[in-house]
Parts: C-alpha cells; sequence; structure tokens
C-alpha cells in the first residue's frame, strides 16, 4: 500500500466511529454532519479554520460557502486546487447561530481529531484562519493581530496565522494581506 493511501485509511479510521459523534455539547445542539475534513492526506499544506457554517453543516464538507469560496479561489490564483491541500476545522460540528465554539467543545474535539489529523497528514505548514484555529493551536493569550504573517513555532509545528476568510468578505481592503500570507505558506511548502 502506498503512503498516501495508508495516511487516507488511518483518517477514515478516525472518523468512522464518530460520524454521530456526542462527545461535546455540540454534537446534541441540531447539526446535521460531522465535518471531518477534507483533501490530500499527504498535503504539505493543511488550512485549519473555526468551524463549519450552515453550508458545511448541510453538505459534510469544510468551507464550502462564501468562506470556502474566497479560499479556494484564492488558492487557484496561486496555481494551486483544494485537492492539492487539506482543509479541517478546529470543530466538526455547527455551533448554533455559527456562534464561536467554546474553549470546551474546542478542546474536547481538537482531542478526538484535529490534533490526530495533524499526526497522520504531518504537513510541514498549517495555515490557520482566524483566531479560533490560532488560539486552538497557540494557546488562548496569542493574539491574531500581533503575529499574523509571521511563522510560529510550536514543538514540531510550523504555523502560519493569517485572516479568517469570513473577515475579509466584510474587509475587502485586507484580501491583499490574505493573499499575500497564503502565497507565503505555497513558498515555504516550496510549491
Ligand atoms: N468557516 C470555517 O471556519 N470553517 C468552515 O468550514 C466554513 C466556514
Amino acid at each position: 500500500m502506498d503512503p498516501k493511501s495508508y495516511k487516507q485509511t488511518l483518517l477514515d479510521q478516525l472518523y468512522a466511529p464518530y460520524k454521530n459523534c456526542t462527545q461535546c455539547p455540540l454534537g446534541t445542539m441540531g447539526r446535521t454532519n460531522v465535518v471531518f475534513g477534507e483533501g490530500n492526506p499527504d498535503a504539505k499544506l493543511l488550512f485549519v479554520g473555526e468551524g463549519p457554517g450552515r453550508d458545511e453543516d448541510q453538505q459534510g464538507r469544510p468551507f464550502v460557502g462564501r468562506s470556502g469560496k474566497l479560499l479556494t479561489k484564492t488558492l487557484e490564483g496561486l496555481g494551486l486546487e483544494r485537492k492539492d491541500v487539506y482543509i479541517a476545522n478546529v470543530v466538526k460540528c455547527r455551533p448554533p447561530g455559527n456562534r464561536a465554539p467554546t474553549p470546551l467543545e474546542s478542546s474536547i474535539c481538537m482531542s478526538l481529531f484535529l490534533f490526530n489529523q495533524i499526526k497522520i497528514i504531518r504537513p510541514k505548514i498549517i495555515c490557520t484562519l482566524g483566531a479560533t484555529a490560532l488560539q486552538g493551536l497557540l494557546g488562548p493569550d496569542i493574539k491574531i493581530s500581533k503575529v499574523r504573517g509571521s511563522l510560529q513555532r510550536k514543538d514540531d509545528l510550523l504555523i502560519l496565522p493569517t485572516y479568517h476568510p469570513a473577515y475579509i468578505l466584510r474587509n475587502a481592503t485586507q484580501l491583499g494581506t490574505f493573499v499575500g500570507d497564503i502565497a507565503k505558506a505555497l513558498e515555504l511548502i516550496g510549491a
């Protein structure tokens, strides 16, 4: 078995027992799908967002709504496709009303999924989209305004924080910065 399909098998095995997960409060708050994540299991670049919105909850796929379209277009503009990277979230179930996940929800979900996804995929760079993903990986005290665009190290992980695409949809003047950060991530993986 080649290493790529081996990683996909491990990801499938991670997801399988939790397709109707109720390990954290979000599991009983009306979500439709547990949105595990998708992409190339052998990707050098992993994007981590906050959590599914309405479209993602309905379709069971990450970043397919307006924010996702911006992320996809940005990648394509830089010569990459979604299938070349892996895309996941801090929490896998939609928080009601699109609120931010609580620290408890985030920590339960990351322990079950995201940390294991990272161990399986072993990306060169993790690009965090927004404050929830950044703080989920680097701790609650880190400020996106301070570290955005600069490479952070935690243990053996290299993390490049940037804005959440939803923020860019509300603040179009920051689009160039967002694109520049993702271009930097691509440069760091040698794409
Ligand atoms: N926002 C996120 O943080 N993640 C998604 O998958 C979609 C929107």
